[in-house]
């Protein structure tokens, strides 16, 4: 059983039945949670059954001052090793055993009661004999006490009551068949408790586990979506549309900082020419490799490589000018030669692209990043119009001649 499969989940819901037992796997989790979930209720219930052990103990020396000292003696024998075992409760194995723990060491409670009822004078004695329900309540409803260790733990306190009443109190068949109706009736009421509570506690958890899958599936479904919508399919960058927003978040960046920002435009070489002699697959596989080489230079935050349309690409550079953005325009037509890409219908013989350059210190009076793009794209239009495989800076004259 796998517990993170909501299928199972489901089918553990429809489950109908006890639902006391989770297959492996799940139940282990549901443990760990359970322990750490309820472990103030166990602290809790544990402190309150010292303070009805102790409490009562006020009146011992006025009431009854020839036995107060053997009561208050089994109230620190009673007390002493619940307080100590609270104090360790916190630890992993404590954590780890809680359940069972807490089984085997309620019934101390009921061993103090029946040897406080023993010691105590009439009438005060009833009252710790009566108290013997309070106990079952306490621990197996309060201390979230599972179903299963309840039953153990009812088990192991009838052997105390009847050891101590029937065996070392030697009281009267009528008085043990008091204790023992007023003892089944408690424990079946509180088993019952105990028995809804934990079925209850499942079901939520098991609800509580399949929302959480469901949750994670719509984040994981938004990731996904997201993706799509901030990537091109091709060539995996980002594509137009992240392009427009971050380029207009760079814009409103560069304009508080006053910093330049640089934009490059690329366009690739003859490409009708590629896709018509090598076809339009071999056309997607050169895109590929023209988008991963760009890639590498968006190194800055903030800087961006994007697939602007077809075979054109746009590199934003964050506080780049335009002579710092005409050096990485180099490099990426260095690194597009260096693909070495066969076009053997371009004059260089291999797969070229042509590079406008341009960079703008926002201010009030430009309009936004569209003056940017447009001429990033008039200083391309020139590299191409001078020959190609070239990189052209926007107000500054073309190079005469192909630079490689
Ligand atoms: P120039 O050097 O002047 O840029 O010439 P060019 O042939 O590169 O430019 P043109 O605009 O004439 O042709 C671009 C070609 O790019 C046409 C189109 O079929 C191709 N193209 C656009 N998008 C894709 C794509 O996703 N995959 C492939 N294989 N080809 C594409
Ligand atoms: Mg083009
Ligand atoms: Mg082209």
């Amino acid at each position: 059983m796998d517990p993170t499969d909501l299928n199972t989940l489901r089918q553990l819901m429809d489950n109908r039945g006890w639902r006391l037992q989770f297959p492996q796997a799940l139940e282990a989790e549901f443990q760990a949670d359970y322990a750490l979930r309820y472990h103030r209720h166990m602290i809790l219930s544990g402190l309150l059954g010292v303070l009805a052990i102790l409490g009562p103990g006020a009146v011992d020396y006025f009431w009854m001052p020839e036995v107060a000292d053997q009561l208050w003696a089994i109230r620190a024998w009673t007390t002493g090793p619940i307080l100590l075992l609270l104090m360790f409760s916190r630890t992993s194995i404590a954590t780890r055993f809680m359940q069972p723990i807490i089984a085997v060491c309620a019934p101390v409670f009921v061993a103090g009661l029946v040897a406080l009822s023993l010691t105590a004078l009439e009438p005060v004695n009833h009252y710790y004999s009566a108290n013997i329900t309070m106990v079952m309540l306490v621990v197996f409803v309060l201390s979230r006490l599972q179903f299963m260790w309840g039953i153990l733990s009812a088990a192991i306190m009838f052997i105390v009551m009847n050891t101590g009443f029937g065996v070392i109190g030697q009281q009267s068949q009528q008085m043990m068949i008091i204790h023992n109706a007023v003892f089944f009736i408690s424990a079946v009421f509180s088993l019952l408790g105990c028995f809804l509570f934990e079925r209850s506690l499942r079901q939520n958890y098991l609800q509580s586990r399949m929302l959480s899958f469901e949750k994670m599936g719509l984040e994981e479904s938004n990731l996904r979506l997201q993706y799509l919508t901030a990537i091109d399919g091709l060539t995996q960058i980002a594509n137009r549309r992240s392009l427009d927003m971050s380029l207009s978040t760079e814009w409103q960046r560069a304009l508080r900082k006053r910093e330049p920002l640089g934009l490059v435009m690329i366009d690739v070489d003859h490409f009708k020419l590629f896709n018509d002699t090598y076809g339009h697959q071999a056309g997607d596989e050169c895109l590929r490799g023209v988008a991963s080489a760009l890639k590498d230079f968006a190194r800055r935050p903030g800087d961006l490589a994007a697939r602007y349309g077809g075979e054109e690409f746009v590199l934003v550079l964050t506080n780049a000018t335009a002579q710092q953005a005409r050096v990485v325009a180099e490099r990426v037509r260095d690194k597009i030669v260096e693909l070495a890409i066969p076009h053997q219908r371009s004059s260089h013989g291999n797969v070229t692209a042509s590079f406008g350059v341009a960079s703008i210190t926002p201010s009030n009076r430009h309009n936004g990043p569209e003056a940017l793009l447009l001429a990033a794209d008039q200083a391309l239009y020139r590299a191409k119009e001078s020959g190609r495989n070239r990189v052209s800076v926007d107000g500054e004259p073309v190079p005469g001649q192909a630079v490689a």
